[in-house]
């Protein structure tokens, strides 16, 4: 432990934790100063939400802090079972399973999906949570290019000669680090023609993209799976999976994530149901962001830098040398923005980058005042 500690700090990799204080959706202070928040998943504002924070307060006064047990003992509430039935309801699918966290849903629904006969094929890019699920599972692990829809054939064409019992395709609709995003169709068509399970995280996209907000995975034929959680754009916690009502009788029976672990607490669903009213309503959010995005890609090309192949909420400054990102990280923090260093290993080698993330509750000015601080620095 102390050699691998020793070596982080060499490295300069050594994590530590700043707190902070919110002000706002976008501005945090860390006790000393005060921050435009470029970093935040608070996509449309709504942990800072009135009604949220009302309902959040409601359910806790009515049933208490916490959940007292896990769902199959005495943890299900009936505003537990309420949300479910609303969430399925509101995507559009007939099942709906609340986890505790995105990333205790990734993490063990695919090794309960999968045994040592299965095959686990994964864009390259998947995020930690599915890539632990992937290694916790006693099947056989294999990636595929990122968003590379050809690899992907290629990849299902050799997996249809082995004897596999069950093949899972695994995505996300958008990556959380180059903010660009899948082909689901092709994805789905081609999960089809090979038989196999296609599950996707639609992490991001949730309360942002598709109609009405609900997600990029929303009325996609051929997906078998969704994943979203409720700790972004529904500014809350806690995940849900989208599924049939096969499946989610499966998980509740089998998933250890789902059935090990005390339910989600009384304020915490209240937030969800209430962020889950509010999110297909919230179109000028929804636009408001979307020109935002447009401003802040111009802006980052215009100051000479690439932002990879992002269309959405999340962009890469890409910069390359790690050094470089960190003096950049460290030179917007100075001047009052909090934008995070992406350095390898997240990322591949080479590939370091600011990574900005956009909320609709940014104002047009403090886009503005990010880019005049970015020219600066382009131009010394
Ligand atoms: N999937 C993706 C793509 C994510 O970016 C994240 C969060 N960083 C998660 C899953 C995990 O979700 P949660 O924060 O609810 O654990």
């Amino acid at each position: 432990m102390h050699k691998a500690l020793a070596k982080r700090k060499k490295q300069h990799q050594f994590r530590e934790l700043t707190s902070f204080a919110p002000s706002d959706a976008v501005t945090i202070s860390d006790g000393e100063q005060e921050f435009i928040n470029f970093s935040g998943n608070d996509y449309l504002g709504l942990s800072k939400h009135p009604e949220v924070i009302e309902r959040a307060k409601k359910y806790a006064d009515e049933y208490g802090a916490g959940a007292t047990a896990s769902r199959l003992i005495n943890g299900t509430y009936d505003i537990h079972a309420k949300l479910e039935k609303k969430l399925g309801h509101t995507f559009g699918w007939e099942s709906s399973l609340l986890f505790n966290s995105g990333f205790q849903a990734n993490s063990t629904i695919i090794s309960t999906l999968t045994n040592r006969h299965s095959l686990i094929l994964a864009d390259k890019l998947s995020h930690r949570s599915l890539l632990q699920g992937a290694l916790a599972s006693r099947a056989s692990f294999r990636r595929f290019k990122h968003n590379s829809v050809s690899d992907l054939a290629d990849q299902l064409k050799e997996a249809a000669k082995e004897d596999f019992s069950r093949i899972i395709v695994i995505t996300e609709s958008l990556f959380s680090m180059d903010g660009d995003s899948a082909d689901l169709e092709k994805t789905a068509e081609l999960c089809k023609e090979y038989g196999a399970l296609l599950f996707v995280d639609d992490a991001h996209a949730v309360g942002v993209w598709g109609e009405q907000g609900l997600g990029l995975t929303h009325n996609i034929d051929g997906i078998d799976m969704v994943l979203a959680t409720c700790g972004k754009a529904f500014g809350a916690f806690g995940a849900f999976v989208l599924c049939t009502k096969e499946m989610r009788d499966y998980l509740l029976n089998f998933c250890p994530g789902f059935i090990y672990t005390t339910a989600l607490p009384p304020a915490v669903v209240g937030a969800i149901d209430a962020a889950l009213g509010l999110i297909p309503d919230m179109e000028s959010e929804r636009t408001r962001l979307r020109r935002h995005i447009e401003k802040m890609k111009a802006g980052i090309t215009e100051a000479g830098f690439s932002t990879g192949t992002a269309d959405s909420q999340i962009i890469p400054i890409m910069v390359g040398a790690e050094e470089q990102a960190l003096a950049l990280a460290k030179y917007l923090k100075s001047n009052g923005f909090l934008a995070t260093a992406i350095r390898p290993p997240t990322v591949p080698a080479g590939s370091a980058r600011i990574r900005i993330t956009l909320s609709s509750q940014h104002k047009e000015e403090h886009i503005e005042l990010f880019l005049t601080a970015l020219n600066r620095w382009t131009n010394g």
